[in-house]
């Protein structure tokens, strides 16, 4: 609004702040009944001030001009015989004074204030006209910022009426999402236009919410014997995949906070959203199942580590925005020393450095890698070659810099980047060519049995029913 703003002050080319109505804030000068001329002094503004700081301004329309008056004013003609301005104040004269009428009045106020925030039609009005009367006499904006928004209308864009019948009480809403939603919904929209509000809006909202609330849910379930005073792992003995999934908590903390910082709260919305869907339930919680459900204690802490300081620093960012679902949350978190009862009561994470380039770019082909398997699975789904990613072996056929890339990588940890039971590397052709050069999938039924603890298909099944890793992990 800034232009809009530079726009309507530099256009006023005069400012009429009297209006002629029968009540509002008076204009407090008065005229000599005899010769007609107006008297302005100030022993007349300080006997109108005291009288309004004792009785309010509703006094002007009480007494008579020369009940208000000291006997000792006089006019220049010699007279001493006054009645009162009819006229008013302009309203924006009146609200456009609070700055000094209010927060310089109070002392628990603060002046210049925050933040003065109103509707786009106070360009024209509130913002402008306090804007006028504090740069005139104190040099200064009374404000160190200005946020406008829109206003709510249906879900057509039309605006909201009792007669028209498309009106919504937040009450409704409440009762059928609770509070958080419209919380939420508040966060969603770009306030800066109109904003739109109805029934179909919110039930897509409440679907949302509750892929933030579940994200939350299965952290918290997978945390659920994990202390964090005993059982948290330093970060150089963690995968690397869950240094990834930190990195990106850490990412989402840097666009919330910048986000939080510029008001910005439908980019803060997108950003959880994104990272609720695409960082944590479509890839990092649904590799890491494995490790949870099936893994050595190592292995599965080292998830846990990952999953509990996502969850805290999750928690905290979420908490301006849903602050009843964050702190119920939070009343699940185990909490290290120092970790307050209520998450607003907390510090909002601090963004670290980015980690450096050469894991970025390593992630990102794993991912995009990752993209190409996807297609080839689904492709073995529809054919009914496989059911479940798990009945899978893949073949992976790569030229000779994809084939050492993928190399690097332990066969385990790239079967469960996939999700599936087994991963051959081939150098050379074949396969279907996805996205990635240089790189061929093919996907059939993993060879051998089917291990009853953790359903990965392993030529090496013992009697038991078990997979050599599942039966070393229940012996320890
Ligand atoms: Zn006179
Ligand atoms: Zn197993």
């Amino acid at each position: 609004g800034h232009d809009r703003m530079a726009g309507m002050v530099r256009d006023r080319s005069d400012w009429c702040i009297s209006r002629q109505r029968v009540w509002g804030v008076p204009i407090p000068v008065f005229y000599c009944k005899k010769c007609g001329k107006y008297h302005i002094t100030d022993a007349s503004i300080k006997a109108v001030s005291d009288l309004f700081r004792k009785e309010g301004s509703d006094a002007w329309y009480k007494y008579d001009a020369n009940d208000i008056l000291p006997k000792t004013e006089v006019c220049e003609c010699g007279a001493s015989d006054w009645e009162k301005d009819p006229d008013i104040m302009d309203v924006w004269f009146d609200s456009g004074s609070t700055w000094s009428a209010v927060c310089r009045e109070r002392p628990e106020l603060r002046w210049p204030v925050d933040m003065y925030m109103e509707g786009a039609d106070q360009f024209r009005g509130w913002f402008q006209s306090s804007l006028l009367t504090c740069v005139a006499t104190q040099g200064i904006a009374p404000y160190k910022e200005v946020l406008c928004h829109g206003w709510v209308v249906d879900e057509k864009g039309k605006q909201m009426h009792k007669s028209a019948g498309n009106g919504m009480e937040p009450s409704e809403i409440i009762r059928d999402y609770g509070a958080d939603i419209i919380r939420l919904w508040v966060a969603s929209s770009d306030y800066t236009v109109d904003v739109r509000a109805g029934k179909e809006i919110f039930r897509q909202l409440s679907e949302a919410y509750r892929k933030m609330r579940n994200t939350a849910r299965f952290m918290l379930g997978n945390i659920s014997d994990f202390d964090p005073a005993k059982d948290m792992v330093d970060d150089d003995q963690l995968f690397e995949i869950d240094r990834w999934a930190l990195e990106a908590c850490n990412k989402l903390t840097a666009t919330m906070r910048d986000a939080y910082e510029h008001y910005d709260f439908s980019r803060a919305y997108h950003a959880l959203y994104n990272f609720c869907v695409i960082d944590m339930s479509n890839f990092y919680m649904d590799v890491i199942k494995d490790r949870l459900y099936c893994a050595d204690d190592h292995a599965r802490r080292c998830a846990q580590t990952a999953l509990y300081r996502i969850l805290v620093d999750f928690t905290k960012l979420l908490a301006p925005i849903l602050c009843f679902t964050s702190q119920e949350i939070w009343s699940y978190i185990p909490k290290l020393d120092g970790m307050k009862d209520y998450v607003v009561f907390e510090q909002m994470p601090e963004a670290k450095a980015a980690a450096d380039e050469a894991f970025e770019a390593k992630w990102d082909r794993i991912m995009a890698i990752r993209d190409d398997v996807k297609k080839v699975l689904e492709q073995a789904r529809a054919d009914k070659v496989i059911g479940s990613a798990l009945e899978a072996g893949l073949t992976l056929y790569c030229s000779k810099e994809v084939y050492d890339f993928l190399n690097a990588i332990p066969m385990d940890e790239l079967a469960d980047l996939f999700i599936v039971s087994h991963v051959d590397l081939v150098e050379g052709e074949g396969g279907v060519k996805g996205l990635v050069e240089g790189l061929g999938v093919s996907a059939a039924h993993a060879a051998g049995n089917k291990c009853l603890r953790c359903w990965k298909y392993e030529t090496t099944v013992g009697e038991d029913g078990l997979c050599p890793r599942c039966a070393k992990v229940l012996k320890q």
